[in-house]
């Protein structure tokens, strides 16, 4: 049974979209959405949050400090190294890595209800942890979220103002490695904007659901 903020969502969600959903044969698959750091994967989750609020997205446990503007619960659950261990030992995270000096993870039993409940799931996450993902949960969709040039992703990445020199230099070089591993993903969507993103991605998440023609 849904539970009362489920319902909800599928209530805001279009009626086509309903429609679709409740016409799956299967249970819905859990969906990552992955790419190389500063690609804009959180500028695409935050828009489909506002768009599709019927598609459940997991908020990651991190052990970094908060962004400004950034709120425990919404953006992230931030915590400590000892508890981020703890939930590590005690099995509870689906997928973990370490970015930057900073632990980040997905709490395994929020997923496997929201997918239980018949909810589609879309986890955004780095590579490593999509690779995770792809070990575990083989029947995932994995979707790689590519930047249109090299150019862009490093004018992304270096426009954030958030972060140090230093910082900025080891994201760049981690975004080399990550971008080699397109090939290990099912589908490559190239982010020329945002809204075209979510639509694609919006479709691919109700395709894979969609009664067998
Ligand atoms: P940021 O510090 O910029 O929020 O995130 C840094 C990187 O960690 C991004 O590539 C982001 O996608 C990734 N990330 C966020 N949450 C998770 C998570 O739960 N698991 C993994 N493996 N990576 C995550």
């Amino acid at each position: 049974m849904r539970d009362g903020a489920a319902a909800q969502r599928y209530a805001a969600a279009p009626r086509a979209q309903r429609a679709l959903h409740r016409g799956a044969p299967v249970p819905p698959r859990l969906t990552v959405l992955s790419g190389p750091s500063g690609v804009g994967k959180g500028t695409v989750a935050e828009r489909l949050r506002a768009e599709c609020p019927w598609i459940w997205q997991s908020v990651s446990v991190t052990t970094r400090a908060p962004r400004p503007g950034e709120i425990n619960g919404r953006d992230y659950f931030f915590t400590t190294g000892d508890q981020f261990r703890q939930m590590v030992a005690e099995g509870e995270l689906l997928e973990w890595a370490e970015n930057y000096g900073n632990w980040y993870g997905t709490q395994r039993s929020p997923v496997q209800q929201r997918l239980a409940q018949g909810e589609p799931v879309l986890l955004e996450i780095d590579v490593k942890g999509a690779r995770q993902v792809r070990a575990t949960v083989p029947d995932a969709l994995l979707i790689f979220l590519a930047p249109p040039s090299w150019a862009e992703l490093e004018r992304r990445l270096r426009a954030r103002g958030t972060e140090s020199a230093e910082v900025i230099q080891r994201r760049l070089d981690a975004a080399r490695t990550e971008l080699a591993a397109e090939r290990e993903f099912d589908i490559t969507l190239v982010n020329t904007s945002v809204e075209d993103v979510c639509s694609q991605l919006v479709r691919l998440m109700i395709a894979q659901q969609a009664p067998a023609r």
